[in-house]
């Protein structure tokens, strides 16, 4: 099988099917620094694994299977087990390439790993990626049930070394589907028990953030501040009216749905909201004037294009990624003089919302609330301000000290379950997991 990395997915499940392959994985030996495969002729991907410094960094292991109808790639990305099961989102998405595929869920587990670690979670971090086959209408309700069933299966499969939850493409709809074949899931519904829409949460986890970089800035509170909003959805609506709440004296926002930015504009009239519906494109909000730009909308807005247009003194908001080369960008701001708090340390409250699902809830949660206050050393706000001292006083980007907190964090071991994750991953290993399809 030469070229499997540049094969479309559809392309690369063709081939698995032609070689009888259902299920097969990637399990990486720390000690020998090598990439086992399930089978001799997937042997490429594992080379390409342990030969890639940009996202391959020890993952755990990695595990696929192919759906019998619809032809879907589905995976579960495993990377540090340490603090806990690895959690993390399934993202059903459309790639060009296996290697994207790959780089995708390779990106996307590390980044858990650090989102949950640095929130002080003891869940280690993992993604789940589903490869849409453009032959299948992702719309077609018959064959998403089908599709989600399948990764209920397959995680639970897996034995509970990754926990599942929504992602990008995949809704709560979605999700009780795979709840109907796994325990190892969060975000189901909330008539079955699950603790619904995190936006809020993560709307309340911005504010927090912006409240540190004030302060470390010594600019005060949001009282009287000015705000660029850059997309007014799930997340960015609620902020808006959070920022009001907190005094705002005007909010600049935009979006690219119409509906979306006609609804905030009603929510807020007469609050000193400026709102637009905007073309893809247009990068105007790149240019407002501000104390405050927050990007909640897609990943990458941040680079070498858009970044020298900011006219702000602190960048803080829930989008995923918005650094579109993370040691690039992360160094660009830094040289603008601009305080940028780390999207993974400041939207966490989405994952904090689903992490405890199954212990039960309690009004005004203190596990859930610490991590809005001021006090607790692991909350939104003492992070945002250490990562921010520690980045001035080294002269380094606070991306970077971020990171290098939060891969600190996800070596510390469950307090009662110690390195589990692994001795699982070891154990599918030995039970020929691969075969059992
Ligand atoms: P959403 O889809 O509800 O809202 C995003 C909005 O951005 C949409 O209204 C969309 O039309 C708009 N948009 C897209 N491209 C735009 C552009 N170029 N300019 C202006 N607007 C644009 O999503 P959400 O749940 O509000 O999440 C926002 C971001 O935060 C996403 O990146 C998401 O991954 C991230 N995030 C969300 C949560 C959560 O709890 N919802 C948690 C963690 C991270």
């Amino acid at each position: 099988m030469a070229g499997l990395l540049s094969l479309s997915p559809s392309e690369f499940v063709a081939l698995l099917e032609h070689e009888n392959i259902r299920r097969f994985y990637f399990v990486y030996d720390p000690m020998r620094r090598v990439v086992a495969s399930s089978h001799p002729s997937l042997r490429p991907i594992a080379k390409f694994l342990e030969d890639d410094h940009r996202d391959f960094s020890g993952h755990e292991g990695l595990f696929f299977q192919v759906t019998e109808k619809h032809a879907t790639l589905q995976g579960a990305f495993v990377h540090r087990t340490c603090r806990g099961q690895a959690a993390g989102g399934v993202r059903y998405w459309a790639y060009d390439t296996v290697e994207d595929f790959l780089r995708d869920g390779l990106r996307l587990a590390r980044g858990m790993t650090h989102k949950n670690a640095l929130a002080g979670l003891w869940w280690g971090g993992g993604k789940g990626v589903m490869a849409r086959n453009p032959a299948i209408d992702p719309g077609d309700p018959e064959a998403r049930s089908y599709l989600y069933r399948e990764y209920g299966k397959f995680i639970s499969s897996l034995r509970g070394c990754y926990v599942t939850a929504e992602d990008v493409g995949t809704s709560v709809p979605d999700i009780a589907e795979v709840f109907s074949r796994t325990r190892f899931t969060t975000c189901i519904p909330p008539h079955w028990g699950g603790s619904g829409n995190p936006s809020i949460p993560t709307a309340r986890g911005v504010v927090a953030g912006m409240e540190a970089a004030l302060e470390f800035l010594g600019m005060s509170g949001l009282e009287g501040k000015t705000v660029a909003v850059q997309g007014t959805g799930n997340v960015g609506g609620p902020l808006i009216g959070f920022l009001f709440e907190k005094g705002v004296k005007a909010v600049t926002a935009c979006d690219i749905n119409p509906e979306t930015a006609a609804a905030a504009r009603r929510d807020f009239a007469g609050r000193g909201l400026e709102v637009q519906t905007i073309a893809r494109a247009d990068d105007s909000i790149f240019r407002a004037a501000c104390d405050i730009f927050s990007p909640n909308a897609t990943g990458a807005i941040l680079n070498p294009r858009t970044i020298p247009l900011l006219r702000t003194k602190i960048v803080c908001g829930a989008a995923n990624n918005q650094l579109e080369d993370p040691a690039r960008d992360d160094r660009g701001l830094l040289e603008r003089g601009i305080a940028y708090v780390p999207d993974f340390l400041v939207n966490r409250m989405g994952i904090v919302n689903a992490a405890n699902e199954q212990y039960g809830y309690v009004r005004n949660d203190p596990l859930f609330e610490r991590h809005l206050s001021r006090d607790w050393d692991r909350s939104i706000f003492q992070t945002t301000r250490r990562v921010l001292e520690e980045s001035r006083a080294a002269g380094r980007p606070t991306g970077q000290i971020a990171v290098r907190l939060a891969e600190e964090l996800s070596f510390e071991k469950h307090p009662i379950f110690g390195h589990r994750g692994r001795l699982i991953i070891d154990s599918l290993v030995e039970g020929r997991w691969h075969e059992c399809a």
